[in-house]
């Protein structure tokens, strides 16, 4: 890294932890960072009442304020600034989020840094004599140390590092000075910067040979490792994906740079990380939400000073800086875990995209089942689109079909034809994986009698029944309620479980197949950190077994003794009131259908549902997710809908339904009266309740944009903000706008 231009700058303009938009202006105090004044550099400042941390984003900016009325910094934490490509990536995202500055600054650091610890010295600044610094005629005259301090460093080749430097009793300000008449320039270097790159990486373990579309795969990726190109790895389940990603990565290593591989909070396991930690002689970072601060911060510094190789870490993992970025991979792209739902409600795979793009390095998006906004891009030519359509080595791949449960007795969910597919799997010593989108015992409680549903009162929602405790719990906003022995509306007797969920099931094929374990995984089963990883373990060892869990099991696990996957209940997201519900639901079943015939065994899915005639249920069961994705997207377009249009949604949210309404009422009637004045192709709809409008006793309300132009969207957004920002009920209410939300 070359050096950045030193200033003495006069005034700083400073990102605070703050939801404000705009940054805040202080002046410096007499402390200066290495090498001047620069932005990324960590700033205590006085703030309000309070003292807090920033980031110094600009300087000498044109300031509104007198010098007189502004206050200087209390101090300066960093001798040289934060990461520039870190930097970027939020500055990036603020903008395109709406977000304010400070605030997504302060959310992408690793909190000690965030509480004003400063960055351990683990690189240093090494000053080298410039071109001109060798013929600097007068200009040191009349500075007779500042020409000391020059000659010592033209004897230095390589550079001298600061602390030689003070050792040799020259000054800070002689440094600077010097730097600013352009006689010295600045680098920064790593301290314990490993040897990377210089024997190459051998791998701990070959490779697999690949077969010929894995090898078409890999060699079209090889072409492109030197600059920007976002390829989609669509492949089935099984196809060797990940066998992909390992010797892509093998490639990028070897030329000495580094890897960031984004992954679903869930996929995150040991066994992901196993297999990376046991190919590479290189050391693997993951980053998971079970580390400390303190692991957090060395996992960034070892990033960023390059000791690391491979990261692997989930959606906020977007965010470490990279001294040497060479690729990065998402896995599992279309899952939902990328996009975060709150404050900074950024995309991790689109932030991924971005940054190779500003990196000019490949990304790589793998999945068996694409979001339509890839697959959108794949089909226009901007992604490159790669495919494998065979599962890799002689695993065979799993057949689907519908099963009608309609008039057919159950129990706990399942019908008779499962329970007989069931009882033949494992009596041949197979394992059988049942998937139920519910935990809890049943969805809710009724009343045979006069219908009487138990729903929460917080919520618009229903209660759903649990075992353990045996309580009824609302799943939106965790209160719970007694079990009542009566119904409360007609006193009878008569009140039944509606619906399966995990516990039922699980209770059902216990008194059915009563000699046969069960393991059960969902949120309430796995609730201890340690309980998944040892009922996977208990499931890998390959015995007999019945599974019965959550979506929780759908994702990226490997489980090669199960030929049964049986699908409880389909229905539950074909008419769901999203526009994204069947793309989501298509890509769930499918993930969860992948799980069986893995290994040697073919694999069989069974998939119960009460519409067995529903047209998108058909065309996944008979032609697959990727037939009915190009249907979805056909849609999609006829409907203007993304990915053919840009969307972004402002919610808000209060106490008062009156309050988030009258205000949406009015930022639409004006928005709508600026969109004609401005002449910007935008549509306003609404605003709405929100799907679930009751939730926690707020009530929810949506403002929704659609524009067929992004920067038309952007503009609109931001003048809404704006918009917001000045109204004095806004401040009452709780409000956010959500740039390509994915629930709405
Ligand atoms: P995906 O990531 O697409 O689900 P994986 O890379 O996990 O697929 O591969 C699935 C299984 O196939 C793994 O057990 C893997 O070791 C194996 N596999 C992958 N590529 C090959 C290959 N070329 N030859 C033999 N087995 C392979
Ligand atoms: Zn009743
Ligand atoms: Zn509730």
């Amino acid at each position: 890294m070359t050096s950045r231009a030193a200033t003495e700058a006069t005034l700083l303009s400073v990102a605070v932890p703050s939801p404000l938009r705009h940054t805040f202006d202080y002046l410096p105090g007499d402390d200066t960072p290495d090498g001047g004044w620069t932005t990324g550099v960590r700033v205590r400042v006085p703030f309000g009442r309070r003292s807090v941390v920033g980031v110094v984003v600009a300087l000498d900016p044109p300031s509104a304020l007198p010098r007189e009325r502004l206050k200087p910094i209390e101090a300066l934490i960093d001798r040289s600034p934060l990461p520039a490509d870190w930097l970027w990536l939020c500055r990036f995202a603020a903008r395109y989020y709406q977000h304010s500055l400070g605030d997504t600054l302060a959310g992408a650091m690793p909190a000690p840094l965030r509480q004003g610890r400063p960055l351990e010295a683990r690189t240093r600044t090494r000053w080298r004599i410039t071109e001109a610094g060798h013929t600097p005629g007068e200009q040191l005259g009349r500075a007779p140390r500042q020409a000391e301090l020059l000659a010592a460093i033209a004897q230095h080749p390589r550079g001298m590092v600061t602390s030689a430097i003070t050792a040799m009793s020259f000054s800070h300000s002689q440094l600077r000075a010097l730097h600013d008449r352009g006689l010295i320039e600045c680098c920064e270097e790593n301290i314990a910067a490993p040897e990377q790159g210089a024997g190459g990486h051998s791998l701990a373990e070959p490779s697999l040979p690949l077969n010929r579309e894995q090898s078409a795969a890999l060699s079209a990726l090889h072409e492109d490792l030197e600059r920007f190109q976002a390829s989609l790895l669509h492949g089935v389940t099984g196809s060797g994906k990940t066998e992909i990603y390992l010797q892509l990565i093998e490639a990028v290593l070897d030329r000495g740079r580094q890897a960031l591989v984004l992954v679903p909070e869930i996929g995150l396991t040991p066994q992901t990380l196993a297999r990376f930690r046991k190919r590479f002689n290189a050391p693997v970072l993951a980053l998971h939400s079970g580390l400390s601060d303190g692991e957090r911060l060395d996992s960034w510094e070892a990033a960023r000073a390059g000791r690391a190789a491979v990261i692997i870490g989930t959606r906020s993992a977007v965010f470490t800086p990279l001294a040497r970025p060479g690729v990065i991979i998402v896995d599992e792209e279309h899952d939902g875990s990328f996009k975060q739902q709150d404050s900074l409600r950024y995309h991790a795979r689109d932030l991924a995209v971005a940054r190779a793009h500003y990196h000019g390095i490949p990304v790589l998006l793998g999945s068996a089942t694409p979001s339509l906004e890839s697959l959108a891009r794949a089909r226009s030519g901007h992604y490159r689109h790669l495919r494998l359509t065979r599962r890799a080595g002689d695993a065979q791949p799993a057949a689907m079909s519908l099963v009608d449960l309609r008039g057919r007795p159950q129990r706990g969910g399942l019908g008779p034809q499962a329970l007989t597919a069931i009882g033949e799997h494992l009596g041949t010593g197979r394992q059988v994986l049942v998937f139920v989108d519910r935990r809890g015992f049943a969805p809710t409680l009724a009343c045979h009698q006069c219908g009487w549903l138990a729903e929460c009162r917080h919520c618009d929602a229903r209660l759903t029944l649990h075992r353990d405790p045996y309580r009824l719990i609302c799943h939106h906003c965790e209160q719970s309620a007694p079990v009542p022995a009566a119904c409360p509306q007609c006193e009878s007797g008569d009140l039944r479980p509606l619906g399966a969920g995990t516990e039922r099931t699980e209770e059902a094929l216990s008194e059915a197949f009563d000699d046969t374990p069960i393991v059960r995984i969902d949120r309430d089963s796995t609730r201890r950190r340690d309980a998944f990883e040892q009922q996977l373990a208990e499931i890998r060892r390959g015995e007999p077994c019945l599974l019965v869990g959550t979506r929780m099991l759908a994702k990226g696990h490997h489980f090669p003794h199960v030929t049964l996957v049986v699908v409880v209940n389909a229905d539950g997201g074909l008419y769901g009131a999203d526009f994204r519900s069947l793309e989501h639901s298509a890509q769930l079943l499918t993930q969860v259908a992948g799980r069986a015939g893995r290994a040697q065994h073919a694999g069989r899915v069974l998939i119960q549902t009460l519409h067995p005639q529903d047209p998108a249920l058909l065309t996944l069961v008979e032609q697959g997710y990727d037939a009915l994705a190009e249907q979805l997207l056909e849609e999609r377009r006829i409907a203007g809908l993304p990915p053919f249009r840009f969307v972004a949604l402002l919610r808000g949210e209060s106490s008062r339904k009156e309050a988030v309404s009258d205000l949406f009422e009015r930022a639409a009637g004006t928005l709508r009266q600026w969109l004609g004045e401005r002449g910007l192709a935008v549509q306003c709809l609404g605003p709405v309740p929100a799907p679930m409008e009751r939730r926690h006793n707020r009530y929810h309300v949506q403002l929704l944009l659609i524009a067929e132009q992004r920067s038309a969207l952007h503009e609109a957004a931001a003048w809404l903000d704006e918009w917001l920002a000045g109204q004095r009920d806004a401040r009452r209410l709780r409000y956010s706008i959500d740039i390509d939300p994915q629930e709405m």
